[in-house]
């Protein structure tokens, strides 16, 4: 399937490694002119240099923290007027609301609610005036099954998917969608190290601790980050245009849940 994507530009936040580089690297062979984030330039440049060696795409590295104010006017400058918009961060820590304070909440809905908001005020009137704009946040599959110990994750995103679910309905006249994707667990440094620490934390192999995951999940496996692009890739095409205000779980399953 055409995409329709050939030509359109991109800012994927995050995407030096894990779900927010296979974005990138999706819409790249799409033919997208992406511009990439992340804090750590050395990872971003190199990350940048792959991608364009496996599609052949021009692909922009913008360092910085999306978490700050000086990182997203970098990520804007780039790419003012992205046709496509990924937003997406670190997730917060794990641990008990009762160590948390007020700095630990801020952090949170700052990287996991507002920050994404933000970029969507600074690119979405010119996606209505062009009459095309796909938004895609990164969320978590926490979002439709809360996990324990993640209330920093599940509250600060909470609070998108609920502004998401308003905004979202404005904008789908003009041929702009807002969608949440959310991923279950899928094969990212992040997985690896939480499961390395609870490997740990239970004095068991790594390898244990990972078939735990692979059978904790209905398909027996976890995900690859490239399934993930893809659907990234699909839901910012020119086919999606009626697709907006969702939560797209992508998570073999694991989420019992009918909704
Ligand atoms: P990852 O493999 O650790 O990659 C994170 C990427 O984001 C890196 O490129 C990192 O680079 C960048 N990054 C982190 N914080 C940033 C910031 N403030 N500003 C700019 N770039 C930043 O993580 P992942 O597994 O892809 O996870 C991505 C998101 O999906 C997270 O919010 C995570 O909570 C959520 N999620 C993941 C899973 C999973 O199984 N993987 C499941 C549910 C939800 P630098 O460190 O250099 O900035």
């Amino acid at each position: 399937m055409d995409l329709g994507l050939d030509g359109k530009t991109a800012l994927v936040c995050a995407a030096s490694k894990g779900l927010g580089r296979a974005c990138a690297e999706a819409l790249a062979r799409e033919g997208v002119r992406v511009t990439i984030t992340a804090r750590t330039a050395a990872d971003l440049e190199r990350a940048a240099a792959e991608i364009s060696a496996a599609t052949g795409q021009a692909v922009t590295p913008a360092p910085g923290d999306i978490a700050t104010e000086a990182g997203r006017a970098a990520a804007l400058a780039a790419c003012p007027e992205p046709d496509i918009l990924v937003n997406n961060a670190g997730g917060p820590p794990a641990g008990d609301f009762r160590e948390w304070g007020y700095g630990e909440w801020a952090a949170a809905c700052n990287a996991n609610m507002i920050t994404p908001i933000l970029l969507i005020k600074a690119v979405i009137d010119p996606m209505i005036g062009r009459r095309f704009g796909r938004i895609l946040n990164v969320t978590s599959y926490a979002v439709k099954k809360p996990l324990p110990g993640l209330g920093l994750s599940n509250g600060a995103r909470a609070g998108l998917t609920g502004f998401i679910a308003g905004l979202a309905r404005e904008t789908v006249k003009h041929n702009v969608t807002i969608n949440n994707v959310l991923p279950g667990p899928f094969d990212t440094g992040r997985l690896r190290s939480n499961v390395a620490a609870m490997a740990e934390r239970k004095a068991i192999p790594f390898d244990e601790e990972m078939q735990s995951r692979y059978d904790g999940n209905p398909s027996g496996r976890i995900g690859d980050p490239a399934e993930f692009g893809a659907m990234c890739a699909f839901l910012a095409s020119v086919h999606a245009g009626y697709v907006t205000g969702q939560n797209i779980v992508i998570d073999g399953g694991e989420a019992m849940s009918t909704l």
